[in-house]
Formats: C-alpha cells, structure tokens, sequence
C-alpha cells in the first residue's frame, strides 16, 4: 500500500481494538509498519495472559521485532488506538521507532502529553516523532461503548442477583 494514509493504518489499529474487546480486554490496538507495509499487529491484553505488560503496542512491538529478527526497530512507525503509557513510551524509545502516532488522547496514563510528556525529553528520546489524534473520535468512541456495555452488563448482573433473592 504505497499510497496508504495515516487514517488507513489508524483502521489497521482499530480492527486489533476489536480483537481485544472480543476477548473482554480494555479494546486498543496497534500496528507496526515499515515502508508502507504492516509487519505487525498487537492488542490489549493483560488480563488473558496474566500479563501486565501485554498492551497492545507492546505485543505488537515484540512481534515486529521477531519478523525482523532485531529488537531495534528504526525506520518503523507504530500506530496504536490510544495515546501510549509510560511503559509502552519507554519500550517504543528502546526500539528506536521513528515515528509514533496515536488516536485518541488518554487523559489518565497518557505520556505523549496528557499526563506526561516523555517525547519531549531530549535525553531520552533520540529518535521518534509522535503525532497524536489520528481518528481519535472512532479509537475514543470504541472505549465508551466497550464502558457503557460493561457498566450495562453489571447493571443487568445485579438486577438477576436482587431478582433471584428469595
Ligand atoms: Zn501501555
């Protein structure tokens, strides 16, 4: 896909979002990509994997990292659904991407500015452009209703509990 836009590989994130919430995991995504071709799909998933490190630029990056056969991943770009946490910032800088670019902000454990912004850091970020709200309004629309359908299925799970007491 030479001529793939930013939005295009946004989508990419969004359909492993999906994935996630198929599973009941928090629905982010991501996609490594290299030269306009994806290499690499990661989503969330902490929860099934006993695992917290399993966020989905995590996964994706271990993947792309296993496809090169490098754990250095220059003159890649990951896209992911949701701005990036500090572990998942760190790992991204430890694999020298050189381009980041997330959906929707994350107001809670965002470090690409909401709560921190590591990138800004010279000494610590040599390498990788970040560039956020790409499709923010589908990536950010896809966690309130994975939220309101998980509040509406506890809502209905204490309705049977009361329904059923004698
Ligand atoms: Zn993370």
């Amino acid at each position: 896909m030479p001529d793939a836009q930013p939005e295009d590989f946004m989508q990419r994130a969004l359909e492993q979002a999906q994935h996630a919430w198929d599973l009941g995991e928090v629905p982010v995504g991501a996609v490594v990509v290299r030269d306009g071709v994806v290499i690499a799909t990661g989503y969330n998933q902490p929860i099934g994997r006993h695992d917290p490190t399993a966020h989905a630029e995590i996964v994706a990056l271990r993947a792309a990292a296993e496809v090169l056969g490098n754990y250095r991943l220059p003159g890649c770009e990951l896209y992911v659904t949701l701005e990036p946490c500090v572990m998942c910032s760190g790992a991204m800088m430890h694999a020298r991407l050189a381009k980041i670019v997330y959906g929707a902000p994350d107001p809670k454990t965002g470090a690409c500015g909401s709560v921190v912004n590591l990138f800004e850091h010279d000494q610590l970020n040599h390498h990788a452009q970040v560039t956020g709200g790409v499709l923010a309004e589908a990536c950010a629309d896809l966690l309130k209703r994975f939220f309101a359908d998980r509040r509406a299925q506890a809502a209905a799970a204490r309705r049977a509990a009361l329904a059923a007491l004698p």
